[in-house]
């Protein structure tokens, strides 16, 4: 393997990596470049996100103005661009790309994944992956044809969105259409696209965090998750498969991440029905289940993506201990939020806690996770669940 170099933040020589996009997610990949010595220029559309309050510089831009996105990095020059949200100018990392910009992974990978549409063909009928039925839909007449051809029970998601938003379930089709308005006035951006999904009656579902790195490909342990209305609440690791299904999912996972190149750490999200697997999405960055892998792993997903990012070799991955995490979410709009923690919980031995910063709260936000190492993960989910729920947080009425 070639050497690899890492120069002195501030300086001429700084290996500078700008990561669009500083939630949580972003704010863990920052300590880890910084820890290897990588210069951090944190991006977001609102000042004081997570990963802007301890990278070294930070810029406030609308990451979806494409203008605006590539005076930026044209100013920066940055080594490494390394998207954590979805709703960028994907199309600039494309011209960018193009004009000799590291893009992670890559800029096509970047656009695919950024709405359902894009994945959902590539997996499905590019590489034949096994997914649930489905239809798209950009006026209400195709939607109504899209759920009679599809049948109910089915899942309603705007295409360009994430986290659950304007998604529902349709168990009758007489009330469809407000499966449609729901997630039309939820989209992000312009788009009125839907995607009618059958319904999927899997026993677990799973995110495999699959690396990329070289001409190789390493999984973490799967990670077990529970979602309610779209949105991930807790995550554990391992969740026990059989060796013909582990075999499966990984398999889909290559073939998946293969088809989206470049190098850096995926979530790859499967549905498991007794010997089935079925792919439901991926994303090129680490994924917000992933989060207990900060508390189950030696190097945590975040770890993993600034590594295959560098260019470093990616080490067996250890798993220290079954673990699990649970999301600590606020309740009402306010700001600058206080957290009175229940110091009991946090005595129990493999406890930890994670409170992101966010300056601002609205009903349903991720404002923290807890995280739980025990002997099975059922006892780590119990004690995550603990922890989370001694976290009281309160608000300034904005
Ligand atoms: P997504 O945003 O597509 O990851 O969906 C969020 C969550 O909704 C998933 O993790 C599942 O728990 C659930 N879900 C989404 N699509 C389906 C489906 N076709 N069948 C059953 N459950 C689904």
């Amino acid at each position: 393997m070639p050497s690899i170099s890492i120069g002195t933040p501030h300086s001429p020589g700084a290996t500078k990596l700008m990561l669009l996009g500083s939630g949580e997610l972003g704010r863990e990949v920052a300590i880890e470049a910084m820890r290897l010595g990588v210069e951090v220029v944190a991006v977001d559309n609102y000042p004081g996100a997570p990963a802007m309050q301890i990278a070294q510089r930070c810029a406030v831009i609308d990451m979806q103005d494409a203008n605006a996105l590539r005076a930026l990095v044209h100013a920066e020059k940055p080594d490494f661009i390394v998207p954590e949200v979805e709703s960028i100018a994907t199309q600039a990392l494309v011209g960018l790309e193009a004009e000799g910009f590291n893009v992670i992974p890559t800029a096509r990978a970047t656009q695919l994944t950024m709405d359902r549409e894009g994945i959902r063909r590539l997996a499905a009928e590019e590489l034949g992956l096994l997914t649930s039925p489905y239809a798209f839909a950009g006026t209400e007449q195709e939607f109504l044809a899209g759920v009679a051809r599809i049948g109910v029970p089915c899942v309603v998601k705007p295409v360009m969105s994430s986290s659950g938003k304007g998604q529902s379930l349709v168990t009758d089709a007489s009330k469809a259409i407000e499966a449609w308005q729901y997630a039309i006035a939820n989209s992000r951006g312009r788009s009125a696209r839907v995607i009618v999904e059958g319904f999927v009656d899997f026993d677990t579902e799973i995110t495999l965090l699959t690396i990329r790195h070289g001409e190789k490909t390493s999984f973490c342990a799967p990670i077990g998750h529970r979602q309610v209305k779209g949105d991930y609440i807790e995550s554990w690791q391992p969740e026990p498969l059989s060796a013909g299904v582990l075999e499966s999912s990984q398999d889909i996972a290559r073939r998946v991440t293969d088809a989206l190149g470049g190098s850096g750490l995926f979530g790859v999200e499967l549905f498991i029905c007794a010997n089935t697997v079925y792919f439901s999405e991926v994303s090129p960055r680490p994924h917000d289940t992933g989060m207990v892998t900060m508390i189950s792993q030696h190097l945590s997903e975040f770890a993993l993506h600034v590594r295959a990012i560098l260019g470093l070799p990616i080490p067996p991955i250890e798993l220290v201990s079954p673990s699990a995490s649970h999301v600590i979410l606020a309740g009402e709009h306010g700001r600058e939020p206080r957290y009175t923690i229940d110091a009991d919980a946090l005595e129990a031995p493999g406890s930890d806690l994670r409170i992101f910063a966010k300056p601002t709260t609205r009903p349903g936000r991720r404002m923290g996770v807890a995280l739980a190492r025990a002997k099975t993960t059922d006892e780590a989910r119990a004690l995550a669940k603990t922890i989370a729920d001694g976290v009281t947080i309160m608000v300034t009425p904005s």
